[in-house]
């Protein structure tokens, strides 16, 4: 894929997280990037909003010079600031990258990974700004749920947002695919949203819209006395299923 291809999907991906009517993301809620090569993404400009983004409105930014914060135990807000723009991959660019930009460029750690969307999807976050949020969001409902999302989710307690959040999720991610041997499908922020993440814009749309309309379920079923949980036996059979891989394949 040339650059020009990935900024097109990388734009309607966003516009498409960002229409107002599907509650993922309304006014600057919500970021996305994408990647370009092995050390650089494209990332959602700080303060633009993603049901209107244009081509203009994402950031070329270096995922080594960005990533390297991490490891600065004592950094402070204006270091992450320095850090963001100093970071960016236009000399001439005077915004600044979203502050997640750290979050998302971790993650392309991973070389399956080719678009991230994070949004705040209205009945997930109904579910992550609940007291049942983690089983909710890591259990798995019915086969469609395995073949969309995986066997599981990341599920990330509440931390303050920026550098300690990008923390938190690099070190749940390595764990998560430690004990699965890939690289999640999607992470589930308690009071906070969803990422999405995935080979293709496709796939990433086809997993919010499949995380979001889990989520809708799931309200309902704890409204009519809890959720039934596939077993760990029957999320295994669906997951290591020939036809259904292939039919993941197929979806993207
Ligand atoms: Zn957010």
């Amino acid at each position: 894929m040339n650059s020009t291809s990935i900024l097109k999907d990388l734009t309607a991906m966003s516009q498409y997280m960002g229409t107002p009517s599907r509650g993922y993301a309304i006014l600057g809620e919500g970021n996305t990037s994408a990647r370009i090569d092995e050390d650089s993404i494209y990332v959602k400009a700080s303060g633009a909003c993603l049901g209107t983004m244009t081509e203009n409105d994402f950031l070329p930014v270096s995922i080594s010079k960005v990533t390297q914060i991490l490891d600065v135990s004592d950094a402070t807000d204006d270091d992450v600031r320095d850090c963001l723009r100093g970071a960016v991959l236009d000399s001439g660019e005077s915004r600044l990258p979203s502050v997640e930009t750290i979050l998302h460029a971790l993650l392309y750690e991973y070389p399956e990974y080719g678009f991230i969307a994070h949004t705040h999807p209205t009945a997930c976050n109904g579910l992550l700004c609940s007291v049942n949020a983690q089983e909710a969001m890591t259990g798995r409902l019915c086969p469609d749920h395995v073949v969309m999302m995986g066997r599981t989710s990341v599920f990330v307690p509440y931390v303050d947002p920026g550098l300690v959040l990008a923390r938190e999720v690099r070190a749940r991610v390595r764990q998560f695919v430690e004990t699965e041997h890939e690289p999640p499908k999607a992470l589930a922020l308690e009071n906070h949203g969803l990422f999405a993440l995935g080979a293709t814009a496709k796939a990433v749309m086809n997993i919010t819209d499949m995380a979001e309309k889990m989520a809708h379920i799931l309200l309902g079923t704890y409204s009519a006395g809890g959720p039934k949980f596939m077993t760990e036996k029957d999320v295994n059979r669906i997951a290591t299923r020939p036809d259904e891989k292939y039919r993941q394949k197929e979806i993207g």
